[in-house]
């Protein structure tokens, strides 16, 4: 388990650095809105506008602490696509294309799995330090 944090705290950690050598002044904004202003049905929503910088978007949940939990999310997932050059675009196209039951990024096909799993790593890891009991949130998140 502390290897695969440690390979995965590396990784983020260069693709910031990454980020940072192309765009030294990449800016991160996470606003919380109301799940209907969302661009499509999702909870969390990420993209990079044409300066480079990253916008997320959280839907608004019951507890702020959950709303924290997608936003890391959200943040891995975003850095660690812009690393592997993964477009917001071809993560979008998959998501809004997505039939099936559950998050779409836990998807064998979703070019941005790996990424997704990463993040959600992450965002257990966090979920942990705030207190947050996993399936109580999962299922909060799992209704929207
Ligand atoms: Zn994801």
């Amino acid at each position: 388990m502390t290897r695969l944090y440690s390979w995965l705290y590396g990784a983020v950690l260069s693709a910031t650095a990454s980020c940072h050598s192309a765009e030294p002044s990449m800016q991160v904004s996470m606003i919380v809105v109301p799940q209907a202003q969302q661009r499509y049905d999702t909870v969390g929503d990420w993209r990079f506008d044409t300066d480079g910088n990253l916008h997320i978007t959280v839907s608004q949940l019951s507890d702020p602490r959950y709303e924290t939990l997608i936003a890391v999310h959200e943040l891995v997932e975003a850095l660690l696509c812009k690393a592997a050059g993964i477009t917001e675009a071809s993560v979008t196209a998959f998501d809004t294309a997505y039939q099936g039951n559950g998050e779409p990024g836990d998807d064998p096909k979703a070019p941005y799995r790996h990424q997704h799993a990463a993040a959600t790593f992450f965002e257990k890891k966090m979920a942990k330090l705030l207190g947050v009991n996993w399936k109580a949130y999962d299922r909060v998140v799992a209704a929207k």
